[in-house]
């Protein structure tokens, strides 16, 4: 019998991420399986993203549009891939065309960029995308993320006027430099509270994507349905060699 491979990094990484959402779901009175892990694999190599595949992981997220129409033709199907961050509505057709198991949109902020994605569902027959609207909590001057005072007016055209997407809740980044306070993450649970109030639906109904490498477990304590998880899991990223 062949020696077992030796698990890369990654792996355990991976293991030991698992291990502490269910400890913080545990805390917040929820399950392991009522928090989603997006495996954020921007700038990380296929081979390492399929180690994490076979050791059972499934969603995955990326931050580059280019970026993912190159890696997952790569891997296999069944990924549910999660575009996270903001995006721009000129990469949206190559994006769903290249991608056809993007799951979700993470990063909605404006209703144009909402409008063609709508539309390109339509055009490519594609299943209805579940999306998610990403406020600005931190307060400051930012080009991603629209004000939590302007949430409820998004939400309601995306549900109103955008048939081939479902809404499927709200997302932070938290400050600029991608840190998150608890403020951060109240902001968000204070927009979603506005919004089920004035679409007239259960909280429970619409998720929270928040927390990341630093704070996902104070998140998820707070209530984050969602947790995107890069470096935890791969390890620093090298940016030197992006373009
Ligand atoms: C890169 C990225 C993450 C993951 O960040 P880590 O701190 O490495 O976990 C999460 N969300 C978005 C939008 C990102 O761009």
């Amino acid at each position: 019998m062949a020696a077992p491979a030796v698990e890369g990094a990654a792996v355990t990484a991976l293991r030991a991420v698992m291990h502490r959402v269910r400890l913080a779901a545990e805390r917040s009175g929820r399950r392991a399986d009522d928090v989603r892990v997006v495996a954020v694999s921007k700038t990380k190599p296929v081979p390492v993203i399929a180690q994490v595949y076979d050791a059972g992981h499934r969603c995955f997220g990326e931050n580059y549009v280019q970026e993912l129409i190159e890696k997952a033709p790569q891997l296999p199907e069944d990924i549910e891939w999660h575009f996270v961050g903001h995006l721009q509505s000129n990469k949206v057709k190559a994006l769903l065309t290249a991608v056809p198991n993007l799951d979700m949109v993470e990063g909605v902020d404006n209703e144009k960029v909402a409008n063609v994605l709508d539309r390109t569902v339509s055009t490519l027959g594609r299943q209805p995308l579940k999306v998610m609207i990403q406020v600005n909590t931190s307060g400051e001057v930012s080009k991603s993320g629209v004000e939590p005072s302007e949430c409820v007016e998004l939400v309601k055209h995306v549900q109103l006027s955008c048939s081939n997407l479902n809404f499927s809740g709200l997302m932070t980044i938290g400050m600029p430099d991608y840190t998150s306070t608890p403020e951060n993450f109240k902001t968000l649970l204070d927009c979603r509270a506005q919004v089920c109030k004035a679409l007239g639906v259960a909280e429970s109904q619409y998720e929270l994507s928040m927390g990341m490498s630093g704070d996902f477990e104070q998140a998820i304590e707070m209530g984050s349905t969602n947790v995107r998880i890069g470096s935890t899991i791969f390890g620093p990223r090298d940016y030197s060699k992006k373009k």
